[in-house]
């Protein structure tokens, strides 16, 4: 049995809910007595469902809205009501985010660049407008960023700008919210096994010696920049970052930036 009850009777917000890590931080923090207000696309509700489905499974109970975060007003009415439903808020994870149109810097359209900006930075000051508000004492707010938020990386500009613009709000709101009792981290994935890198756009990104690359061939480049020698961490290996985020184990922790990433950061 892995659960410890680290989160009793808690109350998690988890934006990008539907699949990939957003999934795994619900399913998580529901093991350890959760109950999840988990928001995504309208376009992703059988993978939302999916996630509730799982959420229930373990005995918590799980309100699915659906919000884009780029929306103010929708974030405010999907927080309203899982809070009405739930009772109450204590942890917000801030984790929708896109990855996408990867080109040098001077190549980058402008579409391409404002989009991820709305989605990975408004979109995480939007979630956290919408939602602190219901944060007492004790509260946790954990947003997700990347290594790209602590070094650059090629054709990554929009994307590494964004990761780096939320580690100044999280300190930001950590400055903030400290007198009140309410902590702010963020989380630094490296390369995790979710269907944003394992696609097949990335692995030509990762490969472009060869022509038609496999998840195998993107493997390799990925372990590559690794001190382990893994490709990618699990999801749920960021997730556990996030738990101890979230639960009082970290009481005294704020305004500081938590890296899973098998040491891709520290590799010369
Ligand atoms: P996925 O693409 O697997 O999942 C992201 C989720 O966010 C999807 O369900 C997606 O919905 C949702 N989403 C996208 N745009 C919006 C929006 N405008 N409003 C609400 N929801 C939205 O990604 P991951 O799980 O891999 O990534 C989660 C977070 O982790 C992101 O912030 C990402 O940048 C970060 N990260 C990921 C890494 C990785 O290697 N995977 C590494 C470092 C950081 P839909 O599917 O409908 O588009």
């Amino acid at each position: 049995m892995r659960a410890v009850n680290r989160l009793q009777d808690k109350v998690a917000l988890v934006t990008g809910a539907a699949r990939g890590m957003g999934r795994s931080h619900c399913v998580r923090l529901a093991e350890e007595g959760a109950d999840i207000i988990a928001v995504d696309l309208e376009t992703a509700a059988e993978e939302l469902d999916e996630t509730a489905r799982l959420v229930d499974d373990l005995g918590r109970r799980c309100v699915t809205s659906f919000a884009d975060v780029r929306v103010g007003t929708s974030l405010d009415n999907a927080v309203e009501h899982g809070v009405s439903q739930l009772g109450g808020l204590d942890i917000i994870v801030a984790n929708a985010g896109i990855y996408a149109d990867l080109a040098p810097s001077w190549e980058l359209s402008d579409v391409a660049w404002q989009r991820t900006i709305d989605i990975n930075v408004t979109g995480t000051w939007l979630t956290v407008k919408a939602a602190a508000p219901y944060l007492g004492s004790g509260g946790s707010i954990v947003i997700i960023s990347s290594t790209n938020g602590i070094k650059g990386g090629a054709s990554t500009a929009h994307y590494s700008s964004s990761k780096h613009a939320v580690v100044g709000l999280a300190r930001t709101l950590a400055n903030e919210l400290g007198p009140l009792g309410i902590r702010v981290n963020t989380v630094h994935p490296g390369s995790v096994a979710t269907p944003m890198i394992l696609n097949t756009a990335v692995f030509a990104k990762l490969r472009p010696d060869l022509p038609n690359p496999t998840q195998q061939d993107a493997a390799v480049a990925l372990a590559e920049r690794n001190l382990l020698p893994v490709p990618w961490v699990d999801p749920v290996d960021v997730s556990n970052a996030v738990l101890f985020l979230a639960s009082d184990e970290s009481r005294y922790v704020t305004g500081t930036q938590v890296v899973v990433d098998a040491g891709l950061t520290q590799k010369v």
